[in-house]
C-alpha cells in the first residue's frame, strides 16, 4: 500500500494514523514536539478536557472508547458556585446515561499513539517539525529539532493535523492557493491553569461527578475532576483592563483580593493558588475559519488545522475526531480518490464546523451571564423535565453533545428556535411547576417539524 503523510500526533494525526493503518497504508507522522510517553512535556493545553458522544463514536469505530473511558470521571451536570458560596446543581441532561466525561489530554494522547504504533505500517517520528509545504508538489519540509537537519517527505498525500498555528495552512494561505479564504478571531479574554490538589486522604475536595463552575458576569472559572482526587481550574478573564483582568492582577496581593472577593468558596481549596497563578502561562482564545480545506489530491487540513474553536462547548477534539470517523467513511466509500475525497469531506464538513464554533462562542456568554439567571436557570428546569418526560425532546446543549448523528449545524438551528421559545415561557412564570409540559412539547415539534423541512430543502 500507498504511504500517507501526517503533520502532527496531536490528538486529530493520532486518531487519523489508526483509522488509516487499519485500512492498510503506510503512515508516516511528523509530530514537532518530543514523545510525550518518555519526556515530561507540559501538554500545551488545557491539562484535561471533557470528552463527549461525538468523541466517543471516533474512538468506538477504532475499538478504543471502552479502553479510554476507563480513565474518565464521568460529569452528570455543572455545579454552579453563587457567589454567597451557595451550590446548585445544573443536569446536562434529564436522561440517564447522558453525561460528559473529563479526561487527561496527555493520557489520551499517550493511548492513540501507544495504539497507533501498535500497527506496523505507522511510524511517528518526534522532534520532526513540518517548516514548509509546497502545494504544487506536495512535498513538506521537515527539519529534525534535535540535529537541525532538513529532510523532504512526500507521500500519496498528506494530512495536516498541526493545530491552530498550522503550518500546511499558512503555506495555502500564502500564494501556494488561489483566493484562499482565512479569519482568526481572539476573544478578548484569555485563560489560566490553576489547581486544586485531592484531600490529605486523597478524596475529592467537591463534588466530583460535575464540571464546576463560579461563572461572574465579565469572567468566570471553571473546575473539572482528575482521577487522582484534583481538580484543574481554568480561569477566563480578560486580558486588558484596570480593573478584573489578567493585566490587572500584578502581585500577590491585587490577586488574593480578587479570589476572596469572587472565588471566596474556593480559595481554601487552592493553597498553591499564588504559585500556580504567576507560574503558568496565559493562553489566547480564538476561532479560525478557512477556505478551502484542501490542495487538489494532495492535501488536506482537518481538526484545528481547519476549525480551531473557542472551549466552551467542550467540542474543539471532539470535532476533530469526528472530523476523522467521517474521512474514514469517505475514504470507504471513494477508496483513493482523493480530490473527490476532500471535496466531499469539505463540503460536509465546513458548515459543521462554522455552526460548531458560533455556537462555542455563544456559550461563552450562556456559561458567563446566563447561568446565574433565575430565567435561564428555569429554563435549564424546565429542560430536564422534558428531557425525562419525552424521549424526543432534546436541548441544544444536548444535541450538541449527545447526538453523534445529529450535525452541528441541525443542532444549531433546532436549538437556537427551542431556547426561543423555552426562554420566552420562563420568563412569564416563576416556577416551572406551572408549565403545561404537554402544550410545550407540542410547541417544539413543531419547530423541528419546520426546521427538518427547512434542512431537507436545502440538502
Ligand atoms: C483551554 C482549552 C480547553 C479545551 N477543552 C476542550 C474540551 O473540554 N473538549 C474538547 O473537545 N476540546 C477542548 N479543547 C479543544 C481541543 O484542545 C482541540 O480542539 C484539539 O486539541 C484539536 O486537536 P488537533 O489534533 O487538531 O490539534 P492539537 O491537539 O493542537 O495537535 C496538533 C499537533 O501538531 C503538532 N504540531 C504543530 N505544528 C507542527 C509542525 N509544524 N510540525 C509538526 N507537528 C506540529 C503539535 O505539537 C501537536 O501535537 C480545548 C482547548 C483549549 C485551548
Amino acid at each position: 500500500m500507498s504511504k500517507i503523510v501526517i503533520i502532527g500526533s496531536g490528538l486529530a494525526g493520532s486518531l487519523l494514523a489508526i483509522y488509516l493503518a487499519k485500512r492498510g497504508f503506510n503512515v508516516e507522522v511528523y509530530e514537532a514536539r518530543p514523545d510525550m510517553r518518555k519526556v515530561k512535556i507540559s501538554a500545551g493545553r488545557s491539562i484535561n478536557l471533557a470528552l463527549s458522544d461525538r468523541g466517543i463514536l471516533a474512538l468506538n469505530q477504532v475499538g478504543l472508547d471502552n479502553y479510554i473511558l476507563k480513565e474518565a470521571i464521568p460529569m452528570y451536570g455543572r455545579m454552579v458556585h453563587t457567589l454567597d458560596g451557595q451550590n446548585k446543581f445544573l443536569p446536562y441532561s434529564g436522561r440517564k446515561g447522558e453525561y460528559i466525561n473529563s479526561i487527561s489530554r496527555a493520557g489520551l494522547n499517550c493511548a492513540l499513539m501507544d495504539e497507533a504504533e501498535k500497527y506496523g505500517n505507522v511510524k511517528i517520528f518526534f522532534n520532526s517539525r513540518c517548516i514548509g509545504f509546497d502545494c504544487h508538489t506536495g512535498e513538506a519540509i521537515i527539519e529534525n529539532l534535535e540535529s537541525a537537519e532538513r529532510k523532504i517527505v512526500k507521500g500519496e498525500t498528506l494530512f495536516a493535523a498541526d493545530g491552530a498555528g498550522s503550518v500546511v495552512r499558512n503555506a495555502m494561505l500564502h500564494g501556494c492557493v488561489p483566493r484562499f479564504n482565512f479569519s482568526q478571531s481572539w476573544l478578548e479574554h484569555g485563560y489560566k491553569e490553576l489547581h486544586i490538589p485531592p484531600a490529605e486522604d486523597g478524596s475529592f475536595r467537591m463534588e466530583k461527578n460535575a464540571l464546576h463552575i463560579w461563572a461572574r458576569h465579565s469572567f468566570m472559572m471553571i473546575a473539572l475532576p482528575n482521577p487522582d482526587g484534583s481538580f484543574t481550574c481554568t480561569l477566563f478573564l480578560a486580558h486588558e483592563g484596570e480593573k478584573d483582568s489578567f493585566e490587572s492582577l500584578k502581585d500577590e496581593n491585587l490577586l488574593l483580593s480578587f479570589f476572596h472577593k469572587h472565588f471566596a468558596d474556593a480559595v481554601p481549596l487552592m493553597p498553591t493558588l499564588v504559585e500556580d497563578f504567576f507560574k503558568n502561562p496565559t493562553g489566547n482564545l480564538g476561532s479560525i475559519r478557512c477556505s478551502p480545506w484542501y490542495i487538489d489530491d494532495k492535501a488536506l487540513l482537518l481538526g484545528d488545522a481547519a476549525h480551531a474553536i473557542v472551549p466552551f462547548y467542550g467540542q474543539g477534539m471532539n470535532c476533530a475526531f469526528e472530523d476523522c470517523r467521517i474521512l474514514n467513511e469517505l475514504i470507504e466509500e471513494h477508496g483513493t480518490d482523493w480530490k473527490k475525497i476532500f471535496k466531499i469531506f469539505t463540503e460536509i464538513r465546513k458548515p459543521n464546523t462554522d455552526a460548531i464554533a458560533d455556537m462555542a462562542e455563544e456559550n461563552f456568554y450562556e456559561m458567563r451571564d446566563a447561568v446565574t439567571d433565575p430565567v435561564f436557570q428555569r429554563k435549564r428546569e424546565l429542560e430536564t423535565k422534558l428531557e425525562q418526560t419525552f424521549p424526543d425532546y432534546f436541548s441544544k446543549y444536548s444535541m450538541v453533545t449527545f447526538r453523534e448523528d445529529l450535525p452541528y449545524k441541525v443542532a444549531k438551528e433546532k436549538g437556537n428556535a427551542q431556547d426561543k421559545l423555552l426562554m420566552e415561557i420562563c420568563s412569564k412564570i416563576e416556577n416551572t411547576s406551572e408549565i403545561n409540559l404537554n402544550e410545550v412539547m407540542e410547541k417544539i415539534r413543531k419547530l423541528n417539524l419546520q426546521s427538518d423541512n427547512t434542512y431537507l430543502e436545502n440538502r
